[in-house]
């Protein structure tokens, strides 16, 4: 868990603009911290919270000493003044009682009322909502009118991946300030420091792939897709021997066995063609150095590997529009491996 802003790794633009309005005392009460998934954001949200708390360094800092009594009972969750709120266990929105409190409690408890008393161990209560596109209705209007009135003391950061899945009337009364995707060197570390991965070369692969979140290298490192990668990858490398109708079935078969959902298959195709595409590139690069050291593009020569590459490559990115499309996975991963195979074919007869 991320303790100090140190560990934290990008978003120091975004820190420097709170740090600057809590310079000119121009804090607001609500903000949007917007941007891709497993970027930090909700970590972001966790240390400006404690940086309010901290008793080591004054508020204009923005910084957190880790060692005081508020930053060491922030992180034992036990900090009266500080409330989060996310999506229960097993359920797929934000209920109301976690905002309002439950029935029979209405008002009484929840998000709401918490931050109308008043701080009982610093100057401000903070609260953070996780997850807060998916406030349902109900939730979303209860919230609206501690927005519509904050108390003075408060502070409220509202996490999500798109302000525009939030009531307009909620993001009409918060700041939105947008979090961008981490740095390929920031992702490589965070996988090295945190034992995500186990090499360098891992981490410097995922980092190329995973478009600067987290969230989707650790969906890239998964066990199943990973295998997966490795039985497509050795057919590929069969070349004309290729037998595309038994690579459908085995990506397609391997992919509904890993997802619970139609959305989470479509997820998978679409990791499992990033790879494909990745090598496809990585095997570009090295005839393009006249690199023959792959047994595949040795194999190829550099004038027919280009020529063949090339137009895989175009029908991989094309095969993950189909996806986003919302063709069916099957056919997809059916024609784009028949046109692979008829790819290799043509390049065994020149
Ligand atoms: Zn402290």
């Amino acid at each position: 868990m991320t303790t100090t802003w140190d560990q934290l790794k990008g978003h120091d633009e975004q820190r420097e603009l709170f740090r600057r309005s809590l310079q000119r005392g121009r804090l607001s009460h609500a903000y949007v911290l917007a941007g891709p998934e497993g970027i930090g954001k909700r970590q972001f949200a966790r240390l400006l919270a404690q940086s309010v708390f901290c008793r080591n360094h004054e508020l204009t800092e923005l910084q957190v000493c880790g060692d005081c009594r508020a930053c060491r009972s922030f992180h034992a969750n036990t900090w009266p003044d500080y409330i989060e709120v996310g999506v229960p266990a097993g359920k797929t929105a934000i209920p109301i009682a976690a905002i309002a409190g439950e029935d029979g409690k209405r008002g009484r408890e929840g998000l709401c009322y918490e931050l109308s008393m008043a701080p009982q161990a610093s100057d401000r209560r903070v609260a953070v909502i996780n997850d807060a596109g998916l406030l349902n209705t109900e939730s979303a209007n209860a919230l609206l009118k501690t927005l519509e009135e904050p108390p003075a003391h408060s502070l409220i950061l509202l996490v999500c991946d798109n302000p525009d899945t939030l009531l307009p009337t909620i993001r009409s009364r918060c700041q939105v300030v947008r979090f961008f995707p981490l740095s390929q060197p920031d992702v490589q570390q965070i996988l090295l420091t945190q034992e995500i991965v186990e090499s360098e070369a891992e981490a410097a692969s995922i980092a190329t792939l995973c478009e600067g979140s987290l969230e989707t290298a650790r969906q890239l490192l998964s066990p199943e897709l990973r295998k997966l990668k490795t039985s497509v990858s050795a057919q590929l490398e069969q070349m004309e021997g290729m037998k595309p109708l038994k690579v459908a079935a085995t990506v397609v078969g391997g992919i509904e066995e890993m997802s619970s959902s139609t959305a989470e298959q479509r997820q998978n195709a679409q990791w499992l063609l990033r790879f494909v595409a990745d090598a496809i590139q990585q095997r570009l690069r090295a005839l393009a150095k006249g690199d023959l050291s792959d047994a595949m593009t040795k194999r190829l020569g550099v004038r027919n590997g280009l020529d063949l590459l090339s137009p895989m490559l175009e029908r991989t990115i094309a095969a993950s529009r189909q996806i986003d499309g919302s063709s069916p996975v099957r056919l997809v991963m059916e024609a784009f491996f028949d046109e692979v195979a008829r790819m290799f074919r043509q390049a065994a007869k020149r």
